[in-house]
């Protein structure tokens, strides 16, 4: 008899998206002519063409596999040179991180569930509430939770509370944890974290022997100078936090999959008898024995973001996915809607006309707009009362869910 990893049951059955996408299905049914008019804001999925320049470099790589001469097999595990060198000085310039500190791989998605691995039992982890749920349940898969309350929340995680009043980005907690996660710019709230906000995150980090997970997928959204994209900017960083970045909104490659994880030398976590170790050493050989490196052609794609034209087009891929959640965020303030979010991100944060829940907001904008939102309550019960709308759309349909949210609620 086969013995099955019973963390799994303790996982709330992928609540929202199959919820979200099981009432847009019974509303197709029961209204076929409405239907039609369906716009989707939901899920954080790109919907615009690739950059030029990675098609071309993609379509080279795939050239170079054509003919035996340049045929390559497999790449080395940790990515190939030319992309870590890409990263390194093109993402990291003057941030002190080497070719050698970064691992690429299929996704960041993976890459923050992986990261685990090489952390033991019995750690104190934080989350922010609201969260990407992958932190939560990959923790609850790897048996570093106990069972979900009524509340979703799970026994045994700290969880730290993001609203309003603290502009959705949670300051250290009192206690001391282990691990952390953190994300800015934030999904699903588009909330940034200033200088000023990151520097406690690692002050409190080396004053208590924490371990920072910092997500910043979405730093390519990031418009104002003066807002961080990197943890690696704020001093003492490079002690004690783990950053992950994707080319999968910087570049629109959600479905060409290529991301990276930069492990500092310098980031060190103990054995049970008090012995320091290098997070680098573990990661390397964790993806050296798990992981046969993102393939060759994907590679090439990634590493033409960072050329000159590029970057140009990265850039205006940006600029119109900033330009959609400008119009998005403009539209529910008019009809007097709180709204956080869609200045550094492509997430626009929205608070619930009063007295609705995230679900009967959700209902009412399917049903009354045929335009599908997420229910804020989905991301965590901090969520309750907000909804997230998704930048990532043509301008065209985003100029039509403005009119329909003004039509709506005007
Ligand atoms: C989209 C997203 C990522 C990127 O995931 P990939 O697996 O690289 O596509 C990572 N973190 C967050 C919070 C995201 O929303």
């Amino acid at each position: 008899m086969a013995f099955i990893n019973e963390n799994f049951l303790k996982l709330k059955a992928g609540y929202l998206f199959p919820e979200i996408s099981r009432r847009v299905t019974a509303f197709q049914q029961q209204n076929v002519e409405k239907a039609a008019r369906l716009i989707r804001c939901g899920i954080g999925d790109v919907t615009e063409a690739l950059p030029e320049a990675a098609i071309k470099a993609m379509h080279e790589g795939v050239d170079e596999l054509a003919d035996r001469a340049s045929f390559k097999g497999y790449g080395p595990e940790q990515g190939y040179a030319f992309l870590r060198e890409a990263v390194a000085t093109n993402a990291y310039a003057n941030l002190n991180i080497s070719a050698d500190e970064i691992f690429i791989s299929d996704g960041s998605k993976c890459d923050t569930g992986n990261i685990l691995d090489i952390f033991g039992k019995g750690n104190r982890i934080a989350i922010t509430d609201p969260v990407y749920p992958v932190y939560v349940d990959t923790n609850v898969m790897a048996g570093n939770t106990g069972d979900a309350d009524t509340n979703g929340a799970y026994e045994g995680l700290v969880y730290l509370k993001c609203d309003a009043s603290n502009g959705f980005v949670a300051p250290p907690p009192a206690e001391k944890v282990d691990l952390v996660y953190l994300c800015f710019p934030n999904n699903p709230t588009g909330a940034v974290a200033t200088r000023e906000q990151l520097q406690a995150w690692v002050d409190y980090a080396i004053a208590n022997d924490t371990v920072i997970l910092f997500d910043s997928a979405y730093e390519a959204f990031v418009q104002d100078p003066n807002v961080p994209r990197s943890i690696y900017e704020i001093a003492g960083a490079h002690q004690c936090a783990l950053e992950f970045r994707s080319f999968s909104k910087h570049g629109g490659f959600t479905g060409v999959r290529c991301a990276y994880t930069v492990v500092p030398k310098t980031v060190t976590a103990a054995t049970q008898d008090g012995q320091r170790i290098a997070l680098h050493q573990l990661w390397s050989r964790r993806h050296s024995t798990k992981f046969n490196g993102a393939s060759y052609p994907v590679q090439k794609a990634a590493a033409a973001l960072f050329s000159a034209e590029g970057k140009v087009q990265v850039a205006a891929l940006i600029e119109h996915y900033m330009g959609n959640a400008a119009l998005l965020r403009d539209a529910c303030s008019a009809v007097g809607l709180e709204v956080f979010g869609g200045i550094n991100a492509p997430y626009v944060w929205v608070g619930c006309p009063e007295g609705k829940t995230s679900w009967e907001m959700f209902d009412l904008m399917l049903h009354e707009a045929q335009v599908v939102i997420t229910p804020g309550s989905g991301f965590g019960a901090a969520g309750e009362g907000w909804f997230r709308i998704s930048a990532f759309n043509s301008r065209a349909n985003v100029e039509e869910v403005c009119r329909r949210i003004t039509t709506l609620l005007g």
